[in-house]
């Protein structure tokens, strides 16, 4: 087994190995590209360290001859006195994760090769401030010394000293700071700092390894769902320096604007600095188009990487660089992050440029950056609240929320239900769980490429930042904006990450111009360039798909909606739905009734209601498919909570109503210690006389009077809860006689196909029998996940997934994203059963699933004929299931 990679050994696609950024290194070097000599330790060695607690045999070897291939190369040994070889060590795992892990630069100095960097770079001011970084970085991310230590150390010498900047600390300062360093390090971590090169690298790689389960990545990785074992590489590589003087510096670009998606010239650069100056948002950069001014000919070589770059990704590429003394390397570049609008803007530009085809401009795009930009945005109009700043444009939407000042404030507050805005002068990854926790993250530092930016873009979170005007004092709890503003912790703020204005008070939101382009009020035409690329992209989706997408809708204006947004009929209308409002009156005369006679009235009063409830369905949905389902939940659902009521009658004693006696004698014989495994769906049809073969009647109805009035009513009746085929039958054979009975009297012949959801494992298991009785299946995959794992839907969440997913029992709720390894197989096997028993058996899901962008995928790949969700989902699930068939 090999373990490590040089750099001209590996190649782009070898990122499970060698990480993200191992393997676009070695994919530069491989292209010619300016990119410093070294090797990349793999992934799967992390994971062995990490599962054995011990680094692979053979690994030791493997990096003695890398090492040696490396030092050969440049000519000098790592940590030689008279000129040391300095190496970074850095993570990179298979999915970028930025900040979460940690990075040593510098290693390979001690204190005597700290006089040969010196006399080698003529600049002994330069190999001071490197050791000092090395010993810091080391101290905190090997060693585990609180940073802030560190921190208050430079602080006293700058003190000491009158200034402010770091840049005024002369040679002799680094050198007290170097001395004063060690002295943290021996008493804090009991041990002399190692001098030993080769010791540093080796401490370093571990502490790199150990990084993948420190707690911001672990929170990062959920997050992102990223998989928990994937492990992290390490990238040895030589360093070149940025800090070395004015003709020195680094800086991150993009190859398109990761905001909008527009060409351009992109990113941020920082003289004199070394790599994580510009990431962590430390100081102020300038824009890269400055460059040209400061150094033409590194300007016009990055310019010519950046295009061979997306030419040879075909794609929008990040960049991270670094000049030393006027010669430009090429530290790192991946296939960019970017927001929702610029994934479909470039995917269509790319397309324009011949570089990609539709079907792989509908890869680049997915389901959650659809989702993403149907949010909804200020409106124009701001009447009464004040705009106060204007910060960069870093992660597109429309946030309002209280203002706070921590992370552990906004975790408070959001845990009570508050909507936050995170306010920070810039972010740190410890920032992570109140970013994720905010509506939206506002700093006053830092570029769009600054840790706040990033890891929001991610998150598609909306994100404002480098506000410079304002001045944010965290301690204090608040921040004071030009003309006298002072925002206090609690004050509600508004932040348009879209064009960076930031507001004092709530801003009224409006509909994306992605929604209304779906709802057919804007026209492609008049759309923006965001407009016409989700266009095109869906068109295209829809073409390519195999799956229907439908709604689960229960009244003619959302089947309207729906409609609009491409709906190809109704999978799943819940009929309970129609119940609530002022006829729960009559459901709960239904329930109290006390004879037949009572009963039948009940039935007779409802009956019409629903007919004109499905009469206003089937004309919204003309045409198409509609899948009524009978009466699902249990009754007690519509009567008055027991408690209250108990409370009612005994307080009201001898003078109790006779009804309220009556109801609660009602609720009492009805109520379930387990309502959703009791008296429900088939089985309430089963034992209610009339109830279902009401519904029926009203169906068939509706059907009739849309048929007569020129409409096309396709229903389908749909029977829930079915657990063995004989109830289905049971109810089906009456249904049957229903729509017999109506035909007769109305003279109209509405056909209707009558199937069942599969909802309990026994119905998967024996959907062959059921297929006999059933014209169609629908995969309630909300209770047949709460039968499978045996989880109360209602309750699980709340109570205890949150530690599920700390502890990795999975990665993601199986009631947001179907469980392919146990539910998926139940529905697997009812598939192929139930089309053995019935060929063409028509199969649908209508469970929460339906427009989850992975349960679609799982859908096409069972091949089942439709999915069905909500109408606002209905976009989403037509986008994957499109992209499922590419
Ligand atoms: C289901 O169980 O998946 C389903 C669609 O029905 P309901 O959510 O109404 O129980
Ligand atoms: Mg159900």
């Amino acid at each position: 087994r090999k373990f490590v990679y040089d750099f001209t050994e590996g190649n782009k696609d070898l990122k499970d190995l060698l990480g993200g950024k191992g393997a676009n290194l070695a994919e530069m070097t491989n292209l010619g590209l300016p990119v410093p000599p070294g090797f990349t330790i793999t992934a799967e060695a992390c994971r062995h360290y990490l599962e054995h607690g011990s680094l692979p045999d053979g690994l030791a070897d493997e990096v003695n001859r890398h090492l040696a291939a490396l030092e050969s190369a440049m000519g000098k040994k790592l940590g030689q006195s008279d000129d040391p070889l300095l190496v970074s060590v850095r993570s990179g795992a298979k999915f970028s994760m930025p900040g979460m892990m940690e990075t040593v630069l510098n290693v390979g100095l001690n204190d005597e090769s700290v006089h040969g960097l010196a006399s080698q770079a003529g600049d002994e001011r330069f190999a001071w401030d490197s050791y000092r970084r090395l010993i810091q970085m080391f101290g905190k991310t090997v060693m585990d010394i609180d940073g802030d230590l560190f921190e208050d150390a430079v602080e006293d010498v700058k003190r000491a000293r009158g200034s402010d900047d770091d840049g005024d600390l002369t040679a002799g300062d680094l050198r007290e700071l170097v001395d004063r360093f060690k002295v943290i390090v021996r008493e804090k971590a009991g041990r002399e700092f190692p001098t030993d090169p080769r010791e540093q690298m080796d401490l370093a790689v571990e502490a790199v390894f150990d990084s993948w389960n420190a707690p911001r990545a672990i929170l990062y990785r959920r997050q992102e769902r990223i998989p928990v074992d994937l492990g992290t590489a390490v990238n040895i590589c030589s360093m070149v320096f940025g800090n070395m003087g004015l003709d020195s510096g680094t800086g991150v670009a993009f190859t398109r604007d990761p905001a909008s998606g527009q060409q351009g010239i992109y990113g941020d650069y920082l003289q004199n600095a070394q790599g994580e100056d510009v990431v962590a948002g430390i100081r102020n950069t300038v824009p890269l188009k400055e460059l040209e001014r400061i150094d033409k000919a590194s300007y016009d070589r990055l310019l010519e990487i950046m295009e061979t770059l997306e030419n040879h990704y075909r794609d929008m590429c990040d960049i991270e660089f670094t000049i030393e003394r006027g010669k430009l390397w090429m530290l790192q570049t991946r296939v960019g992050k970017r927001t929702a609008g610029a994934a479909f803007r470039i995917a269509c530009q790319l397309l324009d440029q011949g570089l990609i085809d539709l079907d792989e401009a509908a890869r680049r795009v997915t389901g959650d950056q659809l989702a993403q930009l149907m949010f909804p945005r200020f409106t124009d109009r701001v009447d009464g609240v004040k705009k106060i700043t204007k910060g960069m444009n870093a992660s597109p939407g429309a946030a309002v929320g209280k203002a706070v000042f921590t992370s552990e404030r906004a975790v408070e507050l959001a845990g009570r239900g508050e909507e936050v805005i995170l306010v920070r002068r810039e972010t740190n990854p410890d920032d992570l769980a109140g970013m994720v926790a905010a509506r939206g993250v506002l700093t006053s530092r830092g570029g769009k490429t600054s840790h706040a930016a990033v890891v929001a873009r991610g998150m598609g979170k909306t994100c404002v930042c480098g506000a410079e005007e304002l001045d944010v004092d965290v301690k204090g709890g608040h921040f004071t904006a030009p003309g006298g503003v002072t925002v206090r912790e609690g004050d509600v703020i508004s932040i348009d990450g879209s064009s960076g204005d930031v507001y004092l008070g709530e801003v009224a939101v409006e509909d994306s111009p992605v929604v209304r382009y779906f709802e057919g009020q804007l026209p492609v035409g008049d759309g923006d360039d965001l407009v016409k690329a989700v266009h095109r992209v869906m068109e295209h989706a829809d073409a390519r798909a195999a799956l229907k997408v439908r709604a689960n809708a229960d009244n003619p204006e959302d089947s309207a909606r729906a409609r609009r947004f491409g709906a190809a009929g109704i999978g799943l209308c819940r009929t309970e739905h129609m119940f609530l409002g002022d006829r729960r009156q009559l459901v709960e005369e239904l329930i109290l009734a006390e004879d037949d006679d009572e009963r039948q009235a009940a039935l007779d009063a409802l009956e019409p209601h629903q007919k004109s409830d499905f009469e206003g369905i089937f004309e919204a949905m003309d045409g198409l498919p509609v899948t009524i389902r009978l009466i699902d939940p249990p009754l007690h659902e519509f009567l008055p909570d027991i408690t209250e009521l108990s409370v009612r009658v005994a307080l009201a004693g001898d003078e109790a109503d006779a009804k309220d006696r009556r109801l609660l004698e009602a609720v009492n014989r009805l109520h379930e210690q387990n309502p959703m495994l009791g008296l429900r769906g088939v089985r309430l049809g089963l034992v209610i006389p009339g109830l279902f073969g009401m519904q029926v009647r009203a169906i068939a109805e509706a059907a009739a009077a849309r048929r007569r009035a020129g409409g096309d009513p396709r229903p389908e009746i749909m029977i829930p809860l079915v657990g063995a085929v004989q109830e289905l039958e049971a109810v089906r054979d009456e249904a049957r006689g229903i729509l017999a009975a109506v035909r007769e009297s109305s003279g109209v012949d509405v056909p209707a196909l009558i199937g069942t959801m599969i909802e309990l494992p026994r119905a998967a298991l024996t959907a062959g029998q059921i297929a006999e009785a059933a014209e169609f299946f629908s995969f309630g995959t909300n209770d047949l996940t709460q039968t499978t794992w045996g989880f109360s839907r209602d309750d699980v969440e709340a109570a205890f997934f949150s530690r599920y997913l700390e502890l990795g029992i999975f990665g993601v709720s199986p009631f947001e994203t179907l469980d392919r390894e146990g539910v998926g197989r139940l529905v697997r096997i009812a598939a192929e059963e139930g089309r053995r028993a019935r060929p063409g058996l028509k199969l649908g899901i209508c469970g929460e699933h339906g427009g989850d962008p992975d349960s679609v995928h799982f859908c096409h790949e069972v091949g089942l004929d439709y999915v069905s969700c909500s109408p606002f989902r209905i976009p989403v699930a037509r986008l994957e299931a499109g992209r499922a068939a590419i």
